[in-house]
């Protein structure tokens, strides 16, 4: 497997449109190709674990270990798979749809209710690290059902500005691209492709 760098060269685009809506778009969107190569937000358990505290799907004092992470990078390839067979219209992979149900099925994906001095009622993850996971897991499986079939599962696309490898939602119905980046390098090749056209037709009309 190829080994995905873990602190990117370029910091990672701000999160696509409706990455904020969407957990499980956010979390497609954990492994991202930035014109300098792979970046995996997920890459070890410190980044994982800091993904999960940021969402609010772990404590923040929390630290998931290897297996943990492994078993986290493993439900994103089956969304990601299920994404991309939405966004062109495929029958999904059957190993995708039981991946995503084994997750959902692991764990209730509700917080449980919880009292303490400092906080009072409050909602609270599951404990024991293992049982933190699969809540995490069932509730980003959860979202991904939500999203792919809720109405605004006839939003979702993928970047149209390679090598970017991300998800979004077009709010506008005209957009494209996950971010400006991506809509900047499209441009950027398409007028150095224009460019490199009129130039070569200048010079067959030189030399016809
Ligand atoms: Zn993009």
């Amino acid at each position: 497997m190829k080994e995905a760098v873990t602190a990117p060269a370029t910091p990672p685009p701000p999160p696509a449109p409706g990455a904020d809506r969407y957990l499980a778009l956010d979390f497609a969107n954990s492994l991202l190709t930035n014109p300098g190569g792979e970046v995996d937000l997920l890459g070890t358990p410190e980044s994982a674990s800091r993904w999960l505290a940021e969402r609010e799907l772990a404590p923040a004092d929390g630290r998931l270990y290897e297996p943990c992470t492994d078993r986290l990078r493993a439900l994103r390839g089956p969304v990601r798979a299920l994404l991309a067979a939405r966004v062109d219209a495929l029958v999904p992979p059957w190993q995708a749809l039981a991946a995503v149900n084994a997750a959902l099925t692991e764990a209730p994906s509700a917080a449980l209710l919880g009292w303490d001095e400092e906080r009072g009622l409050h909602r609270t993850p599951a404990h024991p690290s293992e049982e933190i996971l699969a809540h995490a897991l069932a509730v980003l499986a959860a979202d991904a059902a939500d999203l792919l079939t809720g109405p605004d599962a006839e939003l979702l696309a993928a970047c149209g500005s390679p090598p970017c490898t991300r998800f979004l939602l077009r709010t506008h119905g005209a957009r494209h691209w996950c971010s400006t980046r991506c809509g900047d390098r499209v441009r950027a090749a398409r007028a150095y492709a224009k460019r490199t056209q009129a130039k070569a037709a200048a010079k067959s009309a030189q030399h016809p």
